[in-house]
């Protein structure tokens, strides 16, 4: 789950890093009056969507006066905030933060997140801040410094200060460094974040380090125990099918090919796209319907299925174990008839009552390519979604 910056920018000084006083706003006339509370300018004005390269895509805007920041609020609210994160649709801003300046000397990059090929949280550290840190990966990979956190120890003050070194920072700031990355982490792991990041961390004229940038994503299968951040969601943020599929208690991630794949289980979901890309083809989503999903689940993930225009071929891809086929078969009619399914629909059923399943498809008069088994199906659903496209 993801939150907005100011949101993150709160938990931040909650757990005593350094950010620049601001205030979020819904209306120009809102951020003239949070610019006038924060005191005497410069001001910056920043889009509240939940995408990074806000900056590039004209989402960041500084002011000297009330007035003007009220004047650049206006100008952001309300524009589609086209970023590299948020593809070609965009994001309409509805929100703004509007903090005091920070007068920024240098720039670093700081984040914490969980490896999983080294099962540790790591910590990334980079003197290039202020710049995508994809791009510094990729064309400095050496001024980017990763250190590995023992969860036993926590992230220790000498780590924290071999870090400083790294960035070449000053006894004063190497200080400051340290109690901030500590906070960081304290954040990081009572709040079961996936991500928790600093771009740009500022060392402002003065030398002390601020967070000029807030970032801060929750692990979604920790949510439960977090009931404190479920006030922070913002379901206009969301991708409308992925949060449709969290109603039905689904496993949906939207994608960019054009088959719609229905299976059940994580790990043949995994092997159908793969199976699909093997074949020529593009797989519209991952969705994972479960190992016990009712006709009324089914239903839900054709209707997600469905509501994507791309989609121009869906393949049910079923392998039935505790589930059995004759009742996902009906639950296939059901949803196909209810919902008047227009592409084509390619059906492979496997396992406990297949037989039996695949004779209520037969019958049910729908439109519908049986498979003879993963192979054909993923090969079928291929060749019927390039014909619609042709
Ligand atoms: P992002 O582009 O979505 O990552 O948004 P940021 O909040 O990081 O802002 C983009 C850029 O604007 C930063 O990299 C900074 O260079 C600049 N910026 C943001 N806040 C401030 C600030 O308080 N003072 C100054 N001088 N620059 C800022
Ligand atoms: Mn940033």
């Amino acid at each position: 789950m993801k939150i907005h910056e100011y949101q993150a920018a709160e938990l931040f000084k909650a757990y005593g890093v350094r950010v620049p006083e601001g205030k979020a706003a819904a209306t120009a006339q809102e951020a003239g009056e949070a610019a006038r509370s924060l005191g005497a300018g410069p001001y910056v004005i920043k889009a509240q969507v939940h995408s990074g390269g806000r900056g590039k895509a004209g989402g960041v805007k500084f002011a000297q006066t009330p007035e003007e920041a009220e004047a650049k609020a206006g100008e952001i609210l309300g524009m589609k905030l086209v970023t590299k994160q948020t593809g070609p649709e965009g994001r309409i801003v509805k929100r703004v933060l509007v903090s005091r300046a920070v007068e920024i000397a240098r720039e670093y990059y700081v984040s914490l997140t969980v490896d999983g090929a080294r099962e540790r949280v790591v910590m990334i550290a980079s003197s290039a801040g202020g710049m995508e840190i994809e791009e510094t990966a990729k064309e400095a990979p050496e001024k980017i410094y990763t250190m590995e956190i023992d969860p036993y120890l926590g992230l220790t003050g000498y780590q924290a200060r071999e870090m400083g070194k790294k960035l070449g920072l000053g006894a004063a700031e190497t200080k400051q460094f340290i109690a901030l990355s500590k906070g960081l982490y304290r954040l990081f792991v009572e709040k079961d974040c996936s991500l928790v990041e600093i771009n740009p961390l500022a060392v402002d004229g003065e030398g002390n380090l601020i967070a000029a940038d807030a970032k801060v994503n929750f692990d979604d299968n920790a949510l439960f125990r977090h009931s404190e951040n479920a006030a922070m969601r913002d379901e206009n943020e969301e991708e409308p099918r992925e949060l449709e599929a969290s109603k039905y208690d689904l496993n949906y991630i939207g994608l960019d090919g054009n088959i719609g794949c229905m299976v059940n289980g994580a790990g043949l979901a995994m092997a159908t796209m793969d199976i699909i890309q093997a074949c020529g083809g593009s797989p519209a989503n991952f969705l994972d319907v479960g190992g016990s999903a009712t006709a009324e689940k089914v239903a839900g993930a054709f209707a997600i299925l469905l509501s994507d225009a791309k989609v121009k071929c869906i393949f049910v891809n079923i392998f039935g174990g505790i589930m059995r086929c004759d009742i996902i078969a009906a639950g296939i009619v059901e949803a196909a008839r209810k919902l008047e399914v227009k592409v084509p629909l390619v059906v492979r059923l496997e396992g406990t009552n297949a037989e039996a399943g695949k004779k209520i498809l037969a019958e049910s008069g729908l439109n519908i390519t049986a498979a003879e088994d993963m192979a054909d199906g993923a090969e079928k659903a291929c060749r019927l979604a390039k014909e619609v496209r042709a």
